[in-house]
């Protein structure tokens, strides 16, 4: 390098002739930081093509606005970052471009940290088209983030984040200290992709600040972003700062809100939130004083309470920063909420969170109202809230404010795929023409692929088989994800524990028999998901075995969300020890459903599910949805599902559970089943139990920890089986349940 061994001469002639910046080509980590030793204001360090394994990647220098210090992909896309590997900058004017982060996690707390350590923050510094996809510690409750923002005038812009199913927020921008804060940080046309459901609290996708800081103005911009299936947790982006500007951004399927949970004078404008009918998919909560949520697009969300498609919460009188200040000159202006569930109004309102919204406003807004909602609710006084212009199409609800008057407009859907009345004498409510929600192909690196909305178990190839040894086996060892494996008529005998670890299906005609002679016959690993259909499943060659189980998750933490799906299938026979059940969940290890159809189950010792593994309490579960219908259980020794959420945390939506349809005939009264009942549900949040017969069995037992649950028990007939146990655990007052015309008969059998 020329510059670096120059002569007096030549160096008096570089000080004024402008100096040639260097490209370091690098193929190795010690070349790498050799390099960036070296670095010099206009350089560029490249990344060779290739898989750079266990890189802890630092990058600390000083450019210049003119003169920039780049840290770039040979070709973007190419180059890999895997293992135990992260990235850290720090100093100014640094851009890092290309990179994709796969097959691995950080060792560290962050996985793209815009600081190299706490002295030296990234400043004037921007990460565009870089990727992380499923770059997940191996348990998932082990919290990190995957990008860390600190410092100022930072941009972090065109990157896809993907996947993130352990703990800890996506995105976090720190205020933590004084040079992070008034950051003027830009965050743009990203990818959000799918988050799945955390099952506790720590899924947000972003966060601005923390509650500690909660005072101090962030002054940060969130624009043009895609959120994509991003349904971690309650709260999709929670901004506890003020001054940030949270704008254009699209909300795909996304279950949550954007929350703006602490700080002031924050602006929320031109947002898009698409919910497609999906669970808990919310609009934004406001809290706090001077917030402005203006012309945000709602539409299909079914969202309530904290979720809603809008929330106005109460707040507490003369609150901390941190708690819940309460709202004061909101302006909420020009939305527009179609086909969605709830507006809410004062929410949350109770003993603490008792002072009402005040010098606030709301004009302008047009909703739907009629079939298609949403319909208000009102927790406390809102006569702080001036209502003006604002109207509905449809007919009001009860409980509708004044000062939204109705219209008869006929809504049309425009160029841009948004919903607008069609004539436009109607044009001064709702959202404006000229919003343009921004595409998914607009967002993140254009040379990575989106992941697309499949079911798992779709997209594979039909692979038949007939009877012999080890056919199974080594037919699912073969298949790809989303195979489905065709059996043959006959009986199948199954002499190992199948790991699972893809989506695969196994389905038979109704007349396969499968046997087993190892305590568990199928073992769901990472990436794992099982679909069974038309087979019927014989223990009775399973040997005698501490915590037998048809179906097991390993010994250790998986960080996938899994599905499990049975249809059309007869296991029986679970019974050559006292605890044998057919499918057990175990520690950090979580199913996004389980779903049982048409299907029958007898002599079985243990449960069917078992998943109440995470027993301390932190308000992690094992499953977000059981839904179990028009299936038969007979002689089950234990509870047919055991389901456990503990803890105390608000942070989630789930556990549901759902049975319908269902015959219950002499389950759970086997002495060794220490819960005495034929269901035991411990902190579901949403619960139905409607037209299922149960026959001589134990009863119900419901345990409402948190949250508001919503229990529903109804047609249901129980003979010789006793009342339903509703326990309120954490709670005063009336049990929270709705029980009606459930039938109890004594003695009578069918
Ligand atoms: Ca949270």
């Amino acid at each position: 390098m020329l510059q670096r061994a120059c002569g007096v001469i030549i160096c008096l002639w570089m000080a004024i002739v402008p100096v040639h910046a260097t490209d370091y080509l690098v193929k190795n980590q010690s070349d790498y930081f050799a390099a960036e030793k070296k670095l010099q204001a206009g350089d560029t360090i490249i990344l060779s093509n290739g898989v750079w394994q266990d890189f802890e990647i630092t990058l600390s220098a000083k450019g210049t606005a003119e003169k920039p210090i780049t840290l770039k992909a040979q070709t973007p896309g190419k180059v890999i970052i895997s293992g135990q590997s992260n990235l850290r900058i720090g100093g100014h004017y640094l851009i890092v471009s290309g990179l994709v982060f796969k097959d691995g996690y950080s060792p560290t707390g962050e996985v793209i940290s815009f600081r190299r350590n706490k002295n030296e923050l990234a400043f004037n510094s921007r990460i565009t088209q870089v990727v992380v996809d499923h770059f997940n510690k191996p348990d998932r409750f082990d919290n990190d983030y995957w990008v860390g923002i600190y410092g100022q005038n930072n941009r972090f812009d065109h990157n896809n984040l993907v996947g993130k199913s352990n703990k800890g927020v996506t995105l976090a921008v720190r205020l933590n200290s004084a040079d992070s804060r008034e950051n003027n940080h830009k965050i743009d046309h990203n990818y959000f992709g799918p988050r799945p459901v955390l099952g506790s609290n720590g899924g947000e996708t972003l966060r601005i600040g923390t509650s500690k800081f909660a005072q101090y103005n962030s002054n940060t911009i969130v624009e043009n972003n895609f959120f994509d299936r991003t349904d971690g947790e309650v709260e999709i982006i929670s901004s506890k700062s003020g001054g940030n500007i949270l704008r254009g951004n699209v909300f795909f399927e996304s279950s949550g809100t954007l929350t703006l949970r602490h700080g002031d004078n924050n602006l929320v404008e031109r947002n898009v939130f698409m919910g497609n009918g999906k669970d808990h998919t919310g609009g934004i909560r406001v809290i706090n004083k001077g917030q402005t949520v203006r012309h945000n697009y709602m539409e299909g969300l079914r969202g309530s309470g904290f979720a809603s498609a809008l929330t106005v919460m109460n707040g507490v009188p003369n609150s901390p920063v941190n708690r819940y200040v309460q709202v004061s000159d909101a302006k909420i202006i020009g939305n527009s909420v179609y086909n969605s569930d709830v507006i809410t109004l004062a929410g949350g309102a109770d003993a603490e969170r008792s002072a009402p919204p005040i010098d606030s406003v709301m004009s302008g807004n047009l909703i739907t109202a009629g079939e298609d909602g949403p319909i208000f609710r009102i927790q406390d006084d809102i006569s702080g809230i001036t209502f003006s212009e604002n109207a509905r199409i449809g007919a009001a609800h009860a409980n509708h404010p004044d000062g939204i008057k109705t219209i008869k407009a006929k809504l049309v859907r425009a160029k841009n795929g948004l919903l607008y009345p069609r004539k436009s004498k109607f044009s001064k409510y709702g959202v404006p023409r000229d919003l343009k929600p921004i595409k998914k192909e607009e967002v993140g690196a254009s040379w990575y692929p989106k992941p697309a909305a499949a079911n798992k178990f779709d997209g594979g190839s039909d692979i038949a088989i007939t009877p012999s040894e080890g056919v199974i086996e080594k037919a699912i060892s073969n298949a790809k994800g989303g195979d489905v494996i065709v059996l043959a008529d006959g009986e199948y005998i199954v002499s190992k524990t199948i790991s699972i670890d893809k989506a695969i299906t196994l389905k038979g005609s109704g007349q396969t028999k499968i046997l087993f002679d190892r305590p568990s016959l199928f073992e769901i690993a990472e990436g794992g998901s099982l679909r069974l259909e038309g087979l019927a499943i014989d223990g009775e060659l399973a040997p005698d075995s501490v915590g037998n189980a048809l179906i097991r998750t390993t010994s250790y933490p998986i960080q996938s969300n899994f599905l499990i799906e049975m249809e059309g299938v007869q296991i029986s026979n679970l019974s050559v020890n006292k605890f044998f059940d057919v499918i057990k969940l175990g520690k950090s290890t979580f199913a996004d459903h389980v779903v049982i159809k048409d299907s029958k189950f007898t002599n079985i010792s243990g449960s069917i599910l078992l998943a109440a593994s995470e027993t301390e309490d932190y308000g992690q579960y094992n499953a977000e949805y059981v839904d179990i219908r028009d299936s038969n259980f007979e002689n089950i020794g234990g509870p047919i599902v055991n389901l456990y959420r503990g803890g105390r945390d608000e942070s989630t939506f789930g556990p549901h559970f759902d049975l319908k349809d269902n015959m219950l005939i002499n389950v759970g009264l086997d002495k060794n089943n220490e819960s005495k009942s034929a269901i035991v549900l411990h902190g579901a949040q949403y619960t139905k139990i409607l037209d299922n017969q149960f026959v001589a069995s134990a009863p119900i037992l419901v345990n409402h920890t948190v949250g508001r649950p919503q229990t529903r028990i109804a047609n249901n007939k129980f003979i010789s089986t006793p009342k339903v146990n509703i326990a309120e655990l954490n709670y005063e007052g009336e049990q929270r349940v709705i029980l009606n015309d459930n039938v109890y008969v004594e003695g009578e059998t069918e």
